[in-house]
């Protein structure tokens, strides 16, 4: 599955040239198209997918091993998330508009003049997508929905791991886009590396989206800084997400933590950045015991032979190791695994951390037994940055206090009683962390502030108000869609 190398040269061939150049020209007249307008054209993409899904389904199933309710599943929440994307996008919540009338009494010591500032769309977006979502974090998916409803072009680098269907994928999007009147070369596609660095590398490319592995991640994010003009770059990489089991939940409801645990650490076969990769026990509790002879779920086939490959790869090196066991299940093939528990102690743990604490990607996790609760904000203070953290605890439970406030520094969302497989599209969600959990701690790349990853700030000052974008004159000081076409009202949250 690798192509990847970081040190290949950087392909500037013609084919890219007139992509780019197709999407600076689209990208001007899609910026300044009414925002009312962009939020009907990408809904009729999410209508046209769904109404796809019979032709789209069949062959991401046969590229990807996941089973078609899932499948069925993910397309819905990609036609949501464009849907949901674009109606924020056209109420203008993402552009942060701010207005500050003239104030000859600033306290500042002199007079304040008259600033309004919104936001821009960036311009020409590239779109790197993982194999584990071929929906709704490929080619349709919430990174390209977001540049998109943020008035920004895209061109997609399709994955390997699901060809044919970012093909087809791409073919529904493009022929929605231009029967709904999107200008041409508002998106396009490629397909090798080679052609994903060199567009990432075009000086008309404003941005980078990516989800994925943290090498692939992190190589591109060096290609965007190393740029003469360097570009935001959002990548979304791997996670370990710690669970904190404290000692009063364990005591108190030992089994159904462990059958949480086991469902989520196995839901989709592990392979979601997600997955809760390591589980914090006391050692005083009958959790080994439990997990031990827990049943786990049946192997199946991995989304692709190199996903399957890297798995077996991690699994065998922690399980080769004479400080880790093998707690439950384990072998089988590489493809398909069987489901493994590994264990160890967090002394073992703090005093090789960056051996023990690796995404194992599938289902594949490490059990890690502590002897008192001030061990784990030992864990939680060698934490590197993580997608989530989760707390199973007691209301009352003293450690808890100290030990969110570590987690807050360390990971995007933090759970209380729940497990972190699954996430939401919504609002308030937060995906995405310190490095290696992304490459931009201060974004999401899911929910609606994942617009704000698209458009910059401008502020206008002293100009008159016939030359102000609708959004900043005084008549109109929220923007004009959220006026007129009544979808969403001010600050209104459903
Ligand atoms: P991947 O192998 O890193 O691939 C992601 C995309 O980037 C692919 O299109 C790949 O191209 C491309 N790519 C990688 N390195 C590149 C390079 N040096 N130059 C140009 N293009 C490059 O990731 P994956 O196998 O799809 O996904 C598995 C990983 O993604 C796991 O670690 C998982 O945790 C993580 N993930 C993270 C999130 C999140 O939201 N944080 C979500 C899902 C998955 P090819 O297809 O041609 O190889």
């Amino acid at each position: 599955m690798t192509e990847t190398s970081t040190a290949a040269p950087i392909e500037t061939d013609a084919h890219i040239d007139t992509l780019v150049a197709a999407a600076v020209a689209a990208g001007d007249r899609w910026a300044a198209t009414d925002p009312a307008e962009r939020e009907r054209i990408v809904v009729a993409v999410a209508d046209a997918l769904e109404a796809d899904a019979d032709r789209l389904i069949p062959i991401a199933r046969q590229e990807t091993n996941l089973a078609e309710p899932r499948l069925r599943g993910e397309l819905k929440r990609t036609a949501f998330q464009l849907r949901l994307l674009a109606r924020v996008a056209a109420a203008g919540d993402h552009l942060d508009v701010r207005v500050d009338h003239p104030d000859t009494d600033w306290p500042m010591g002199a007079p304040r003049p008259d600033l309004r500032r919104t936001s821009v769309p960036l311009g020409p977006v590239v779109v790197f997508g993982a194999s584990n979502f071929p929906f709704a974090f490929s080619v349709a998916g919430g990174d390209t929905a977001a540049a998109l409803a943020a008035g920004c072009p895209v061109i997609y680098k399709s994955h390997r791991g699901h060809p044919e269907l970012s093909a087809a994928t791409a073919e529904t999007v493009t022929a929605a886009l231009a029967a709904h009147g999107a200008p041409d070369g508002l998106f396009a596609t490629v397909s090798s590396q080679a052609e994903g660095r060199a567009a990432l590398a075009h000086p008309d490319v404003k941005a980078g989206a990516f989800t994925g592995g943290i090498p692939g991640g992190r190589a591109l994010f060096d290609l965007a800084q190393s740029r003469p003009e360097p570009i935001p770059f959002y990548g979304e990489l791997g996670s370990v997400n710690p669970v904190f089991v404290t000692e009063a939940a364990a005591a108190g409801r030992a089994q159904e933590i462990v059958d949480a645990f086991i469902g989520s650490f196995t839901l989709g076969q592990g392979q979601f950045c997600t997955k809760p990769g390591l589980l914090l026990v006391p050692a005083a509790s009958s959790f080994t015991d439990l997990l031990r002879a827990a049943a786990l779920p049946a192997g199946h086939r991995l989304l692709n032979p190199g996903i399957a490959q890297g798995h077996h790869q991690v699994r065998e090196e922690l399980a080769g190791r004479a400080d880790v066991s093998v707690l439950a299940g384990g072998g089988g093939e590489v493809d398909p695994p069987l489901a493994t528990l590994l264990s160890t102690d967090v002394d073992t743990l703090v005093a090789h951390f960056d051996e023990l604490f690796v995404e194992c990607f599938g289902p594949t996790a490490l059990v890690v037994v502590y002897r008192d609760e001030a061990q784990l904000l030992d864990v939680a203070r060698a934490l590197d940055g993580q997608l989530t953290a989760t707390l199973i605890a007691e209301d009352d439970d003293a450690i808890v206090g100290p030990l969110a406030t570590i987690l807050t520094r360390k990971a995007g969302r933090l759970l209380w009683n729940q497990w972190p497989t699954g996430v939401s599209v919504t609002y308030a969600q937060q995906h995405g962390g310190p490095y290696p959990a992304s490459t931009a701690s201060g974004t999401t790349s899911v929910g609606t502030a994942a617009l704000n990853r698209f458009v910059r700030p401008v502020a206008w000052q002293g100009f008159p108000q016939h030359l102000l974008p609708g959004e900043l004159r005084d008549d109109q000081t929220l923007p004009a869609p959220r006026r007129v076409d009544g979808h969403l009202e001010a600050g209104s949250r459903e």
